[in-house]
Formats: structure tokens, C-alpha cells, sequence
């Protein structure tokens, strides 16, 4: 059940209570009770060294970037340029070229189908995504495929919430263009075979999208290594700021893809007739970026990897252990069961209705979310409205996860 638990075992151990001291929103009561915060795959916390670092940058460096030929202009450029190089070695892009600032996994994703996608695919063409995506790997292609004729296919998963690797081979053919994945499901925690996909869908010349938004808080990400053609990744899941986030793109793809939004930063010269685009990756910057936000996400590239990525699983992979035991009921059935699963518990509690779970627990001062994760299509697979989701961090203890076996106990008090 855990993330090959034997694997991580000699992996270093994180220090809880120094990690938790980084966490300054951690340490609040909410209705009364001590804070427990089981909601880190929608959001995580911000560490102290980020609201930091993006405190420093408003306090003192704040400029417009990369126009600029006075000292805090060039300030705010080198350290949004910092960061940049920050986040390609962060997930060992080859070149920080490679790395577009975006929204988050959700503009990065966009940028590909509008960029590549709009531009490569045809009539014909088919996209090939997976059951168990989040609606920001799902839309996008929607959107594309309405505008270009191409035809979206979708691998079935299984009753643990795997990709059937079988029914994904089956709808690969020379038709597949685009390949879009997520590597760590959001709603059921599995974490997927990404650098094999990657290898099927290039056997087939298609290019590879993955949605990396639950991956780079969780696991050590090596694009390379992947083989990737892309990857999204958000900073708001990985303790860093919300509204930034990025996309690496492999550079030859992003050199031939065409902008997909004009404005300013993104040009080289504008007339009337003909306007010379930039260079990548700011080919796809057009206007001012989010600088404090980039600055925020290199200081959580950098929170994350001093921690360490194997210290970090380590201690997700014990709480999910821990947490399928305290939890286990009768009553109480947990939806995403992979051999490879990340630390979170989607769940259900027979006869009450998710929302009931989230709200009670909440006045135990206990933060879960509740609804369909923004997974809708994963809802219909297990043919329910909605789960309730407990998912874990860094500052994440067991004795939270004893806090909410407890809070579901006078759930089921109040409406069992
Ligand atoms: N993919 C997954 C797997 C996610 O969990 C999320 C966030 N819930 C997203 C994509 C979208 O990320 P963002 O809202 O930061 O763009």
C-alpha cells in the first residue's frame, strides 16, 4: 500500500518539529481546537522562508523586470532570472531556457494545447489522456480538439485507480500526437508510471504533457530522466505562493511553438507589419510576470530540496501506513488503493455525504476537503458524488491523523 516503504528504509528522518516551526499558520486554533491542516494537496502551507523571501523582495528589490537599466530593475531581474534557474534545477531541466513562468499547472497545461497543440494537430489527430486527470488536463485538450478536429481518447483505469497500462497501449497508434498524464493523482494519490508513458507515446512519435502539480511537493522530479517533452508544476502545492508556478518544455518543441499570448516582453520588434518575436522562454512572458512569485517559488524549490526529497517520502509514505490503520472501519472505504500511492486518503463513510464529514471535522478544528477534487471523471469511475480527502506534508504528524480518526468518530456520533 505505501510508497515501497522497504525502499525508503535507511532514507534520512525529518526533524517534525523544526519543520513545523517553519509554518507559521500551522500553529492556530480554528473552532476552538489546535489547527490540524490535512488539506495540503489542495494547498499547502507557505513555509516561513518563502512569506520571507517574497517579504524581502516587496520590502526592498521591487521593479518592473527586464526593461529596466536602473539598479532595482536590475535587482528584480536578477533575482526573477535567479529563480528561474532555481526551478529548472529544481525538476534538472537542461537549461533554464526551458522554463516558461506560468499561473500554475493549469496555464502551463493551456500554453501547450494552445501553443503546440492549436498549431501541430489536425482532423485525424488524437490526444490520449487518462481516466483519473485532474480537469486541468482534461479541458484544455477538449478545448483544442473542438478547435482542430483532433479526437480526444481516454485510458481506463482500474479499481485501485491505476492507469490499465493494457487499455493505454491499446489506444496508442500513429494517430496519437499528444500524450497528457498526471504523475501523482490528486484524488486518489496514485503515483503513475510516467518515464514508461513517456517511452510508449515517443515509440509512436507523440509528444508527452504531464501534470506534475502533486509530484514536486512529494518525489524528486528529473525531467530528464523522464524524458518528458512536458511538465507543469504549481507553487502553491509545494509550500511556496499561489498565481505562480511553471512549465518546463523541452527547448526544440519550445523554440517551434508559436506564442500563444501577444504583449509586451514577449517581442523582439513591433511594426505594423510584421512584429519579431523573442527568444524562449519569454516567447511565452508576454507582460509583467508574477516576479514576487517566482522569487517565492525558487525559495520553496530551495525549502523542499534541503529538506530532501527521500527524507520527504519517508515520512509521507509512514503516515499513509499509519493513517490506512488508524482509519481502517467498516463503515469506511478508502478510493484510490495503488501499489504506488502518494500520502493522501480519499475516502467515504457509509450513508453520509461527504460535505457532513467536512464540515463536522472541521469544528473539530480538523481541515480536510471534501467534493470531487476537481476529478469529476474519477467520481463517475467509482460512481460516487464526491469524497472526503485527507492529504499530507512535510509538518504533517501522526497525532493529526489521530485527530481525525477521532473527529470522524463524532461524525458518525452526530449522523451515523
Ligand atoms: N493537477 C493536479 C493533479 C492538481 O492537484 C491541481 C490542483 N488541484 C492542478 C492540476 C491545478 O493546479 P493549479 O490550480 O495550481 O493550476
Amino acid at each position: 500500500m505505501s510508497v515501497a516503504a522497504d525502499r525508503l528504509e535507511g532514507a534520512p528522518a525529518l526533524d517534525i518539529d523544526a519543520v513545523r516551526a517553519q509554518f507559521p499558520a500551522l500553529h492556530q486554533q480554528v473552532n476552538g481546537k489546535d489547527l490540524v491542516y490535512l488539506d495540503t494537496a489542495a494547498s499547502a502551507q507557505r513555509a516561513q522562508c518563502v512569506i520571507d523571501a517574497v517579504s524581502h523582495y516587496d520590502s526592498h528589490d521591487h521593479a518592473n523586470v527586464h526593461r529596466g537599466v536602473h539598479a532595482l530593475s536590475q535587482r528584480a531581474t536578477d533575482a526573477f532570472e535567479g529563480a528561474r534557474r532555481s526551478v529548472a534545477q529544481f525538476i534538472n531541466a537542461g537549461s533554464e531556457s526551458e522554463i516558461v513562468f506560468t499561473r500554475g499547472t493549469t496555464e502551463a497545461i493551456n500554453l501547450v494545447a494552445q501553443s503546440y497543440g492549436r498549431s501541430t494537430l489536425k482532423a485525424g489527430d488524437e490526444v490520449l489522456i487518462t481516466w483519473m486527470e485532474h480537469h486541468s488536463n482534461i479541458v484544455p485538450w477538449q478545448m483544442v480538439c473542438e478547435q482542430t478536429g483532433a479526437t480526444l481518447k481516454v485510458a481506463r483505469i482500474d479499481e485501485r485507480g491505476q492507469i490499465d497500462m493494457e487499455h493505454f497501449r491499446s489506444l496508442l497508434n500513429e494517430r496519437t500526437r499528444v500524450v497528457g498524464v498526471v504523475h501523482i493523482s490528486n484524488a486518489l494519490g496514485t503515483i503513475n508510471p510516467v518515464a514508461q508513458i513517456a517511452r510508449l507515446a515517443h515509440e509512436v512519435g507523440a509528444v508527452v504533457v504531464v501534470d506534475g502539480a502533486q509530484a514536486t511537493p512529494h518525489m524528486a522530479v528529473d525531467v530528464q530522466a523522464l524524458d518528458c517533452d512536458f511538465y507543469a508544476l504549481s507553487g502553491h502545492k509545494m509550500y511556496g505562493p499561489t498565481g505562480i508556478g511553471a512549465l518546463y518544455g523541452k527547448r526544440a518543441l519550445l523554440d517551434a511553438m508559436p506564442p500563444w499570448q501577444g504583449g509586451g516582453d514577449m517581442i523582439l520588434a513591433v511594426d505594423f507589419e510584421r512584429t519579431l518575436y523573442n527568444e524562449v522562454p519569454y516567447k511565452f512572458e508576454a507582460g509583467t510576470p508574477n516576479i514576487s512569485g517566482a522569487i517565492g517559488l525558487a525559495a520553496a524549490c530551495d525549502f523542499v530540496r534541503q529538506l530532501g526529497h527521500e527524507a520527504i517520502a519517508r515520512h509521507e509514505a509512514d503516515l499513509l501506513e499509519y493513517a490506512m490503520t488508524r482509519l481502517a472501519a467498516p463503515d469506511l472505504t478508502v478510493i484510490g488503493t495503488a501499489q504506488h500511492k502518494s500520502g493522501l486518503v480519499s475516502f467515504t463513510l457509509d450513508g453520509i455525504h461527504p460535505h457532513d464529514i467536512g464540515t463536522i471535522v472541521d469544528g473539530e478544528g480538523v481541515a480536510i476537503r471534501t467534493g470531487h477534487h476537481c476529478a469529476m471523471p474519477v467520481m463517475t469511475f467509482f460512481n460516487l458524488p464526491a469524497t472526503a480527502r485527507a492529504s499530507f506534508g512535510v509538518y504533517t504528524r501522526r497525532e493529526d491523523i489521530d485527530r481525525l480518526a477521532d473527529a470522524l468518530d463524532q461524525v458518525r456520533e452526530v449522523l451515523g
